[in-house]
């Protein structure tokens, strides 16, 4: 089994007391009683530096976006450099609110993997329909296309070293609305299947986030689906209480 990941994706939330006292309260209430989860922040870009100090040995940092071009005449972007000297060490890619709000590509997204994986970044690939898609009956074909636009350009090698591929049904990001947890299993064992066409047995070791409001009380049902390892929470994330209850859904 592998292990489970909480990951809390901040968005555009919070400043450096936040950042401070997010940590020592998280700090606090492991101490005396661990999670057996792996924990990961995504902080604002501007907070990196800040959470990965605050965070250290506590919760992997990264950042929620990355612009793949080593440098050059792209304002207001950050190239995967940037993020490793910052301290991150993983990195969202192609989340939902990137693509529909700033017009990422299946392309870019595949171009930021490569980007991330090669300097030693874990990416994390967020795919997802939205809800007209599901109702069109074609969700499946949507995460599929997402996906292959990733491999069919990176092939497996950054999934082999620890990227993470985080299922987010658009319809369900930040509207309460959580996929049951046999909606996310099914789309999980799906993407499942294309790894394992891919990758063969390793598809088995790839963790599979499900992230749409996940909270406290969907969290257990969620992870305890055999093909979903763990969620990327969004609103829920800004609380140390939820975030930890989320953590501890599993034991
Ligand atoms: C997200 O932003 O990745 C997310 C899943 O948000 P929420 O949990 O708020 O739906």
């Amino acid at each position: 089994m592998n292990k489970l990941v909480v990951a809390g994706n901040w968005k555009m939330h919070g400043d450096r007391a936040f950042v401070a006292d997010f940590a020592a309260r998280l700090r606090a209430e492991l101490r005396d009683r661990p999670v057996s989860t792996e924990l990961m922040i995504f902080p604002p870009a501007g907070f990196l530096s800040h959470a990965s100090d605050a965070f250290a040995g506590l919760a992997g940092v990264g950042a929620q976006n990355l612009h793949a071009a080593a440098s050059g005449a792209f304002t207001g972007e950050l190239s995967v450099a940037m993020a490793c000297d910052l301290g991150a060490t993983l990195a969202l890619v192609g989340h939902s609110e990137r693509r529909s709000l700033f017009h990422e590509t299946d392309a870019d997204c595949a171009a930021k993997v490569g980007a991330a994986s090669t300097a030693g970044l874990q990416p994390v690939l967020c795919v997802g329909e939205t809800l007209d898609e599901r109702r069109g009956g074609q969700a499946r074909e949507r995460v599929l296309a997402q996906l292959d636009a990733v491999l069919s350009v990176e092939g497996t090698a950054w999934l082999e070293s620890g990227g993470l591929i985080a299922y987010e049904p658009v319809w369900a990001i930040g509207t309460g609305e959580t996929a049951t947890p046999e909606q996310a299993q099914e789309m999980h064992a799906v993407i499942r299947q294309r790894l394992a066409e891919a990758m063969g047995e390793g598809a088995a070791g790839v963790r599979l986030l499900y992230g749409g409001s996940v909270g406290p009380d969907t969290a257990a049902a969620l992870f305890a689906q055999p093909d979903v390892d763990g969620g990327l929470v969004g609103g829920a994330s800004l609380s140390v209480e939820k975030f930890v209850a989320i953590a501890r859904a599993v034991g």
